[in-house]
């Protein structure tokens, strides 16, 4: 299959590529990783007249994680690609659930040219990299010419499947995260093969301070509900010594009522369950360990 014909441009300034879509009303697209708008291309589904190529903006191409008063702010640049995400130790060190998520992602070919920051503009109800902005509060940069720069919570940003509140005139640089110390994260799905898009997955966040939880969020993604993200109020104030894994269950069997049916709910409970146990496992180890 062909793509329709278009321009293709590759500014040799962030300046230049933001001019490029000034009054462009989605006829002129940035381009990443191209894993998915090529193919969309293809099929005729998108026809732009011209891509703005930002692979070659260095400027974009950073993770950076610093330590702040209360944990850790993480951003990733516009062209970090799956890859990147996965082998970045310092990022992986502070929070897992990136190498976790990273991995699930396609195979090795795609995660070397798809970008972290095409994944969460794209806006994909199957893929992992939306639920992990929404479930860790992600903040998105977006830039304009005109207007500069704004930043946009994941739960603002995300209007419905393939749809989100940026602007045709706006680009997304990076995506922010402020990491708790107190917060442990993990990401569960399942799919009919590694690498395909998942059937069913959760990412759940969980904070907890002296052996109390204080938060707990879940996003899901996948075939089976879409992307979704909700606040587990029922589990604030639990000992997180004293949780009985099958709570996990009844948890999950009440956040999916209404999610999914039949045999996808189950998937669904156990994705959320899985998710919760394992973001609970990792914040109790690591008290564990502050106390020693
Ligand atoms: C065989 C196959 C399997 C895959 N499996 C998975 C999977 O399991 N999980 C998963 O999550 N994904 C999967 N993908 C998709 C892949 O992860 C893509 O890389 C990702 O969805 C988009 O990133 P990209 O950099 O390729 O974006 P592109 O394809 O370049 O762009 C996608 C869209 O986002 C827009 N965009 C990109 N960057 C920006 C930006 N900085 N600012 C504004 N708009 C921007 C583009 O204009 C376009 O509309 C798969 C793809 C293939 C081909």
């Amino acid at each position: 299959m062909k793509p329709p014909a278009f321009e293709w441009v590759a500014p040799d300034s962030l300046e230049a590529c933001l001019a490029e879509l000034i009054d462009s009303d989605g006829d002129v697209r940035v381009i990443a990783g191209g894993q998915s708008l090529i193919p969309l291309l293809n099929l005729r589904f998108a026809r732009p007249l011209r891509l703005v190529d930002i692979n070659p903006r260095d400027e974009l191409a950073a993770i950076t994680t610093a330590a702040t008063a209360t944990g850790y702010e993480v951003r990733i640049g516009a062209t970090v690609r799956h890859q990147g995400v996965l082998e970045d130790a310092a990022l992986n060190d502070v929070c897992p659930v990136f190498a976790q998520a990273a991995i699930e992602i396609g195979h090795l070919a795609i995660r070397n040219r798809g970008t972290f920051v095409g994944a969460v503009a794209h806006a994909d109800p199957h893929g992992e990299w939306p639920a992990v902005a929404l479930a860790l509060s992600g903040v998105v940069s977006a830039q304009s010419a005109e207007r500069g720069e704004r930043a946009i919570p994941a739960a603002e940003y995300y209007l419905g499947p393939y749809s989100t509140s940026l602007e045709t005139d706006e680009m997304v640089t990076a995506v922010a995260f402020q990491i708790p110390r107190d917060q442990s994260a993990a990401c569960c799905e399942v799919s009919p093969r590694r690498g395909d898009f998942a059937q069913a997955g959760a990412v759940a966040a969980l904070s907890a301070t002296d052996g109390q939880v204080r938060s707990a969020r879940v996003a899901l993604f996948g075939e089976a509900t879409g992307l979704r993200s909700l606040s587990v109020e029922s589990l604030v104030g639990a000992s997180l010594a004293e949780l009985d894994p099958r709570a996990w269950d009844s948890v999950s069997i009440r956040l999916c009522a209404g999610a999914a049916a039949g045999a996808n709910q189950r998937l669904v409970e156990h994705v959320v369950a899985c998710a919760l146990a394992d973001a609970a496992g990792q914040r109790a180890r690591a008290a564990a360990k502050e106390e020693q």
